[in-house]
């Protein structure tokens, strides 16, 4: 037995699965979880001292690698003062205010999570508009809560029960589904429940499914759809945000949003979400507003030094992006060529991407649903096998930072040539 399975073995009995989050269980490709021990650059290594290529990159956060020097340098130099307050510091300031210049949102709370983001927006949305249905998109992911959890994607997805026991329902009955990159579905739900949808919330680039980019105009049909029916547009942009742009989603794809959720790299590898939008929405927040919210570890210092620290170099390096849509482009070519005799579909938006394994092109939830996940399962494990670490479920994205070689491309490609 490896040590990764010994470990395993001893976490099943006192971890649900093993785990504390569901898709690192490994379930949906028939192998244990790799433990993993230390991350450098664009490498993590198990507890078996095996070496990979790592194409996850906490699910994104880690847009600049593992232990960036000044992330890091940050972060040790904030504990020393202390890990937690529970009161205002300055940090906190600096890092809303950076927020706000680099995304455009006026105002921004921060959280903990992407989760309690996105829970917290749709709070907000409800308590601005007094409606209480929300629009979601099948196969998008927004977190955990309660009434988000209805077609939700990732991890939900494969875990054979796609909506969740203990939500009740009538909480899941204001959650209304649509179908991504289809406008008519979602006028069609604005129009059967007239002025009672709160908002429409979406992945601006569904990566929960699998990535699956907004086809032309949706985003766009989106905004003026919330516009026509009077509810707010929320842009959970967990995965998006200082990712394909330094203002997210919106700046890349010219939309604006009413709200906009942000997690993952807004934490730099700590555990931070926030939510913004205009002065007028965010006013009525609490304590200003009577939409209440709140944290005891909301903007704590050392999650905020990490982020502040990250953001501060993706602000600073606006080259950053033209370095990463370049590595996605490369390892996106170089798929193509490895797989051209395998029904795979690639698809890609900057440094996220995914290769579904079918015929047809990858447009929606349904088409993505349909792929070959035996297949998968013998790309992921080729992959493995080979040293290169990849989301374990076809569901997800391939993740790239700043810090993967031209190199390290090639030996992804490489490796893909010889798995099928
Ligand atoms: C990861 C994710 C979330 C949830 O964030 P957590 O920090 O895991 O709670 C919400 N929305 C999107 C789009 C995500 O990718």
């Amino acid at each position: 037995m490896t040590r990764s399975e010994t470990l395993f073995a001893a976490a099943q009995k006192v971890l649900p699965g093993g785990v504390n989050s569901p898709v690192r269980a490994c379930r949906a490709v028939g192998t244990y979880p790799r433990f993993l021990e230390k991350g450098k650059g664009s490498r993590v290594w198990d507890a078996d001292g095996n070496e990979y290529i790592d194409l996850i990159c906490s699910w994104g956060p880690l847009i600049l690698g593992h232990c960036n020097k000044e992330v890091e340098q940050a972060v040790l130099k904030a504990v020393k003062n202390g890990l937690s307050f529970g009161a205002p510091t300055a940090i906190e300031v600096e890092m809303a205010e950076l927020v706000c210049q680099m995304t455009g949102v006026e105002m921004v709370r921060m959280v903990n999570s992407g989760t309690e983001a996105v829970m917290s927006a749709l709070r907000l949305a409800r308590g601005a508009t007094g409606r209480s249905k929300i629009i979601k998109f099948a196969g998008c992911y927004h977190g955990h809560s309660d009434s988000m959890l209805v077609k939700a994607g990732s991890g939900a997805l494969t875990g054979g029960a796609p909506d969740s026991a203990g939500v009740p329902s009538e909480i899941a009955g204001d959650t209304l589904t649509a179908n991504y990159n289809d406008l008519d579905s979602v006028r069609r739900l604005l129009q059967a429940n007239p002025a009672q949808v709160a908002a429409v919330i979406v992945e601006p680039v569904a990566a929960n499914m699998g990535v699956v980019p907004p086809q032309d105009g949706f985003l766009q049909g989106l905004r003026a759809l919330c516009d026509e029916f009077g509810s707010l547009l929320i842009f959970d942009e967990v995965i998006t945000g200082f990712r394909l742009a330094q203002g997210g989603a919106q700046e890349y794809f010219g939309v604006r949003a009413d709200l906009v959720t942000y997690g993952k790299i807004i934490g730099g590898g700590m555990p931070v979400g926030a939510y913004g939008g205009s002065r007028r929405l965010m006013e009525l927040v609490a304590p200003l507003g009577p939409v209440y919210q709140a944290g005891t570890l909301s903007g704590n210092p050392v999650a905020m030094a990490a982020g502040l620290a990250q953001l501060r170099i993706l602000q600073q390096h606006p080259e950053v992006y033209t370095g990463l849509e370049r590595r996605g482009a490369l390892l996106e070519s170089g798929l193509r060529g490895a797989l051209k005799d395998v029904p795979a579909q690639i698809n890609r938006v900057g440094s996220i991407m995914t290769v579904f394994f079918t015929d047809a092109p990858v447009t929606s939830y349904e088409q993505a649903k349909s792929s070959d996940l035996d297949k998968f399962k013998r790309w992921y494990l080729g992959l493995l096998s080979r040293g290169v670490y990849a989301a374990p479920s076809q569901f997800e994205a391939m993740f790239l930072s700043n810090v993967h070689t031209d190199e390290e491309i090639k030996t992804i490609v490489n490796a893909a040539k010889e798995i099928f």
